[in-house]
């Protein structure tokens, strides 16, 4: 299930739900510079959003692969920081490797794994019912879980693990409403992304239903994931560097700039690819007072 939403219609909704988004402060004006390698020497580490930075889709952004070379070469540590729930970090990894980019398995980190850490912090020994994608079998997720898109079971789990909307439809938003309604439980959503761009345009991500439900029946919502501090806060350890030596780049401002910059990391901006491909950012800017220490228009 899909409604048609843009980037600007996201960027509102963005605007709309920000109490819930981390506080942070911001540097008055951004550089601006044509890539990361120009700016390079400023930070000794990059955590690294993939979709818009390292590749779009399927294809790697023309010069990423070669510019983290340049940035390894350099002696800098890298971090990939994605909020993907769908799938586990070691497709994530085997993806990357296939696109040609050489991160190993500790410098990876999801937004699934940050979850998946903290499910016994949010209801211990919980039995979990997951909102998931086909063939998704959590033998990466050490608790208990259901798939409820595949045997039902609304009623019986202790709460629920929002992972992925391609499965979404009116009938499982109607029961997970309903099931919330029934019997308040906990709702741990690993994507708090409102739409992610895809090749073929703006899907839904969990965030933006999560939200709804927040708005409709005041359920506590448990975010892991950009811009909440957990993901940020495991991307420092695999640094292994203080968040003031780190810098985030990413292509949205919600979730990578905002979060960066909550977690006291530089945030630097990329404006050719992703959510700002093809339009001028700095409406959004101004509209929303979240600005990036730099911006650059590619890796
Ligand atoms: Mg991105």
């Amino acid at each position: 299930m899909s409604e048609p939403l843009d980037a600007a219609a996201a960027f509102a909704r963005y605007e709309e739900v920000r109490a819930r988004l981390p506080a942070a402060t911001y540097p008055q004006a951004p550089l601006h510079a044509p890539t990361l390698a120009e700016v390079a020497d400023r930070w000794d580490g990059f955590v690294l959003d993939a979709f818009g930075v390292l590749n779009i889709g399927d294809t790697p952004i023309p010069g990423a692969v070669e510019r983290m070379a340049q940035l390894r070469a350099m002696g800098k540590r890298l971090v990939v920081l994605t909020n993907a729930a769908s799938y586990t970090r070691a497709d994530a990894l085997a993806k990357y490797r296939r696109l040609g980019f050489d991160f190993g398995e500790d410098e990876v980190v999801s937004s699934r794994d940050v979850a998946v850490a903290h499910l016994d912090r949010v209801a211990p020994g919980a039995h979990w019912g997951a909102i998931s994608q086909a063939g998704d079998d959590f033998h990466d997720i050490p608790a208990r879980v259901t798939s409820l898109l595949d045997t039902g079971g609304w009623d019986r789990v202790d709460g629920f693990l929002f992972l992925s909307t391609s499965r979404w439809t009116l009938e499982t938003r109607a029961a997970l409403h309903a099931a919330l309604a029934a019997r308040p439980r906990p709702l741990v959503v690993a994507n708090p992304d409102l739409v992610a761009p895809r090749e073929g345009g703006l899907t839904i991500e969990p965030g933006f239903w999560a939200h709804e439900v927040i708005d409709r029946l005041g359920t506590p919502v448990h975010w892991f994931g950009k811009p909440f501090p957990e993901a940020f806060a495991e991307a420092e350890q695999r640094a292994g560097l203080p968040p003031h030596r780190l810098a985030m780049v990413g292509d949205t401002l919600h979730t990578d700039v905002l979060g960066g910059r909550a977690a006291g990391m530089a945030a630097i901006l990329v404006t050719d690819h992703g959510l700002f491909a093809g339009r001028d950012v700095s409406p959004f800017l101004s509209g929303s007072g979240i600005v990036p220490d730099v911006i650059v228009a590619s890796t």
